[in-house]
């Protein structure tokens, strides 16, 4: 039984204005006035800590700092200030008295949450269904719903009860290419720096700097990864499956329980990525016999060499079996602040020994690699489970579901794996490649429990567009919001119940801050249209409707101009300089400039590439 019980529909928003939409300045909810606190913020001790979050995020914006409240009662020096309540109606009496009966409320998932605003009494409530569900409601304040000036925070009066058609938003990332805080290095260093020297003589990266992910220590470790918790929490992407998480370069099992126990208190849960056939196994980069390295090096008799001599742990032996029984063993009580794993056993392998080979010819098993990916996942699953049966425990097929998909990896018409799975296993397909003619409505995967990979922003994927050039490596720096919509879309009512997109490049570069806020959108909300969210959402965090479509036009556009390019620069610079700019927004115009600046110094480098390949 799964630890989330959802019942999957779309999210609902019954969202109103209650003073209609030309409310007087009176009927306004001030949280800071004229550069004075006009609010004080009464929060659970459970969401004490999202609290303290929401303050700070005020306090950069205005220079105001607000008072926190532990307790309820609101004393008598404190009569003039309007209330800003933070918690659940179990961890807070006074939200249990407000609308803990309230249906809106009661019928909300785990992940939902109830906020409104009033101005008699001068009140914000920010009430989760759980602590998880308040985080999200106060990210969905912050960004969407305030007012935001330099001296001035407000909201009208509103009321709004949302929740997430899909439990499962979440990130793919290697850590060996991850980059989230900005003190480390911008959301390009490694692609400058390649630029800039060049790789090896054998093709792979120099990087001197290398990436915080993995090779700046543990210090650098510990703020990427606390830097991404704190901006998915803020926009409610609630998980990182990560590949080399666990790994001696960075204070090894220490620096991961920390880290886990940074997501389980954010809401975001921290997945480690595992290989079984192949891919690193369950410890990264150590020596260890968890390590696939180091296990060839020691057992070389366990392994099976494929026809282009690449060498693969073999499912069929017993003692390979009982190897990652105890390897998920380890890893369960090694870091049990994780939330499950995600497995790998290398893309679509599968060993061509005789036993594997006697196995996928039986009736009652899959004829190719989904053989492989069972007999060698099942063993993580069974034993992950058995230490924590909440443990989401995600398994990749690397295939889609259509039938084309499906003859990757069995020859059956019904794939066989997921009847041998247990139901509580969750099945990862890829869908990348996925789109309104490969994907009619009500196509639904052949697994109780179902999320979908895009491969998108990242070295692997295509850009979404013709000639985005800036979009490299691969579709690293890409805007894939329109995908995502769609996949959200489609998702919500084929009985999915997530999608992840790879997250290793920062919110700092437009493309992928674009994408992840549109699996933050859509996610909750598939029904909406992209107009819709440029126009009525992105308008909140870029500083208007004006300033959105200015900044979706240059973050998107395409010329090869250079001087045409220049004058991007200066356009987005005249907004991030216009003195009324939302101190919100102001970030975000910044790192747009940013990136424009560096377009012209990557279509520079493209040019000169051309010229220098020209017959002289
Ligand atoms: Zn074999």
């Amino acid at each position: 039984m799964h630890a989330f019980i959802y019942r999957i529909f779309f999210g609902i928003c019954l969202s109103t204005t209650i003073a209609g939409t030309s409310s007087a300045q009176a009927d306004r909810i001030w949280l800071v006035k004229d550069g004075q606190a006009a609010v004080d913020v009464y929060a659970g001790a459970a969401e004490w800590v999202a609290a303290e979050k929401l303050v700070d995020r005020i306090e950069s914006w205005t220079g105001v700092k607000l008072t926190l409240f532990g307790t309820t009662t609101k004393p008598a020096a404190r009569e003039s200030m309007s209330r800003l309540l933070i918690g659940t109606a179990d961890s807070t009496i006074i939200i249990d008295q407000l609308i803990g009966k309230n249906n809106s409320y009661v019928e909300l998932n785990d992940q939902g949450y109830f906020l409104r605003a009033t101005s008699d009494p001068g009140q914000v409530v920010i009430a989760g269904k759980t602590s998880v569900g308040t985080t999200y409601g106060i990210g969905e304040l912050l960004n969407y719903r305030l007012e935001v000036e330099k001296a001035n925070v407000w909201c009208e009066p509103f009321e709004a009860v949302e929740q997430p058609a899909l439990p499962y938003r979440w990130f793919w990332l290697s850590t060996t290419l991850t980059h989230w805080d900005a003190r480390h290095g911008g959301p390009h260093m490694a692609d400058e720096s390649e630029r800039n020297i060049g790789r090896h003589p054998d093709g792979e990266p120099i990087s001197p700097g290398g990436y915080p992910g993995q090779f700046k220590g543990p210090d650098a470790y510990r703020d990427t990864y606390e830097a991404m918790i704190d901006w998915m929490s803020e926009h409610k992407l609630n998980g990182a499956m990560i590949f080399g998480l666990l790994q001696s370069y960075n204070e090894g099992v220490e620096a991961v329980r920390k880290m886990a126990h940074h997501g389980r208190m954010n809401g975001v849960d921290i997945i480690a990525g595992v290989g079984t056939m192949g891919y690193w196994g369950t410890y990264y980069g150590g020596i260890t016999d968890l390590n696939l390295d180091t296990l060839l090096k020691l057992r070389p008799d366990l392994y099976i060499a494929n026809d282009k001599g690449a060498k693969f742990l073999c499912s069929s032996m017993p003692e390979v079996q009982s190897y990652w029984r105890s390897s998920a063993r380890w890893i369960a009580r090694a870091v049990p602040e994780l939330a499950g794993l995600y497995l790998e056993n290398s893309d679509l392998v599968s060993c061509q020994c005789e036993r594997c080979t006697e196995a996928r010819a039986l009736e009652e098993n899959d004829t190719g690699c989904y053989w492989d990916m069972m007999a060698s996942c099942l063993p993580y699953v069974e034993e992950g489970q058995a230490v924590h049966p909440d443990w989401k425990i995600v398994y990749a097929t690397y295939t889609s579901f259509s039938p084309e998909g499906l003859k990757r990896g069995t020859d059956h018409q019904q794939p066989r794996f997921p009847e041998q799975f247990p139901p509580s296993a969750i099945c990862q397909w890829t869908v990348t490649g996925m789109n309104e003619s490969n994907w009619p409505e009500g196509l639904q995967a052949p697994t109780a429990h179902s999320v979908g990979l895009l491969h998108s922003p990242s070295i692997w994927g295509a850009a979404d567009g013709e000639d985005r050039w800036w979009a490299v490596p691969g579709s690293a720096h890409d805007d894939a919001s329109r995908r995502v919509r769609f996949l959200c879309q489609r998702m919500a009512s084929s009985g999915f119940e997530g999608l992840i997109v790879k997250g290793v490049v920062s919110n700092h570069s437009p493309g992928p801050l674009l994408t992840y806020l549109a699996l933050g959108e859509f996610s909750f909300h598939p029904q909406r249209s992209m107009a819709e969210w440029e126009t009525k959402r992105l308008s909140r965090l870029f500083g208007g409707q004006e300033q959105a479509a200015t900044y979706l036009r240059l973050a998107r556009d395409t010329s090869r101009d250079l001087a045409e390019r220049r004058r991007m620069v200066a356009e987005a610079g005249a907004v991030a300089g216009e003195p009324t700019l939302s101190p919100r927004a102001l970030p975000y115009w910044q790192d747009l400039q940013q990136e424009l600046r560096y377009r012209i110094r990557l279509l520079e480098a493209i040019e000169a590439g051309k010229q220098s390949k020209e017959p002289g």
